[in-house]
Parts: structure tokens; C-alpha cells; sequence
């Protein structure tokens, strides 16, 4: 494996930062708990701090809609390209099972220390994605997680077995089923 930023002080640190990566390129984060995951391999081998899992249903399907709360219908000063906000959940598309992706009040580095959510989630009855240029509701997705450090591992050494729960970053990408067309569900800062 090799790094997009080498900044390590000695082989030690070298040895100790690429078996926490190792860890969270192994453990897919306790959010997806519900899904069965497979990970996408790093392009070129190289580490940039990103780690990212498809994910699919139990049974088998991997397209479904995605439900969650338009940040637009939360923050009617927000005019940008459609954003969704958590909770966020999967519905399968061959057996219809509500799967939980991520809530940012719970998940994250933020969440797992208890401090919320500092990115704005909904309540109650969720509606559902629509596909930027073709309006289809039906996608395949990779969420996507980032770990821009592992210092509070270091800090906190009983902490290493879950460390693929403490990233700082989360976008979800989907992929729509009718048009093809790649797009940004959300991303959100949590820490
Ligand atoms: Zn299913
Ligand atoms: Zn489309």
C-alpha cells in the first residue's frame, strides 16, 4: 500500500498508521451493519484516507431507493443541487426491507464521543431521492468514508478494533438505474 501523503516520523509510526488503515480497509463501520458489503479497492493501492463500501441488501438485490429529508425542505434558504440529509435508509428493490445506511447524530466520530450532530438531520416521515437528471427513484450505491487521522486511536489504544468508526467525513454516492447517471446523496462533516 502506498500513501498519498508520507509524512511519517520514523518506521514505527509508518508500521502503526498502516495496520489502523489495513483495519478500516477490513471492518466495514457498524452503521451498515444491515447490508452485506463489499469494498472498493483503493485506486493505483494508494491510501488517501478514504475508504469505500457497495453496499446491498441481505437478499441479494443491491438497487433500491434511497429515503431521507431534502435539506432544501429543512433549510428553505438552501438553492443548490438536491442534498439529502439522515437519517438515511435503503429500500430494497426486490424485497422491499428499509435498511438503515447512517444517522449523523449517532455515527462518526462525533456521534460515537456523543457530541450530535453538527450537520443538520431530519424527523419523521422521510421522502425519497429522485435522480437529478431523470427523476427515477431506483439506484446502486457506495458510501463513502473518510479517515483524515486515527489520533484519537493512538490516544485511546482500546479503541483499535473500532476504529472503522470513527470517520470524519461520509458522502453517499448513487447510480441510477435508468439514466446512469453518478450522483451525491449527501456528505456530511462529523468531527
Ligand atoms: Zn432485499
Ligand atoms: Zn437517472
Amino acid at each position: 500500500m502506498k500513501f498519498a501523503e508520507d509524512y511519517f516520523e520514523d518506521d514505527q509510526a509508518r508500521a502503526w498508521y498502516t495496520n489502523m488503515v489495513q483495519h478500516v480497509l477490513d471492518h466495514a463501520p457498524a452503521c451498515l451493519g444491515g447490508f452485506e458489503t463489499k469494498r472498493v479497492p483503493l485506486a493505483d493501492d494508494t491510501w488517501d484516507g478514504r475508504v469505500e463500501w457497495k453496499i446491498a441488501c441481505p437478499c441479494g438485490s443491491d438497487s433500491g431507493k434511497i429515503l431521507g429529508y431534502s435539506l432544501a425542505g429543512l433549510q428553505p434558504s438552501y438553492d443548490g443541487p438536491t442534498v439529502f440529509v439522515t437519517p438515511l435508509a435503503f429500500q430494497c428493490s426486490a424485497c422491499e426491507q428499509v435498511i438503515e445506511i447512517i444517522d449523523t447524530d449517532k455515527h462518526g466520530y462525533d456521534g460515537e464521543l456523543g457530541h450530535g450532530a453538527a450537520t443538520i438531520r431530519g424527523e419523521g416521515a422521510r421522502t425519497t431521492f429522485a435522480c437529478q437528471s431523470c427523476q427515477h427513484t431506483t439506484f446502486r450505491l457506495v458510501t463513502c468514508f473518510q479517515h483524515s487521522q486515527f489520533d484519537i486511536i493512538e490516544d485511546e489504544p482500546e479503541l483499535e478494533p473500532v476504529a472503522q468508526n470513527y470517520f470524519d467525513w461520509f458522502e453517499c454516492q448513487a447510480s441510477c438505474m435508468n439514466c446512469g447517471t453518478e450522483q451525491s446523496v449527501g456528505d456530511y462533516e462529523l468531527a
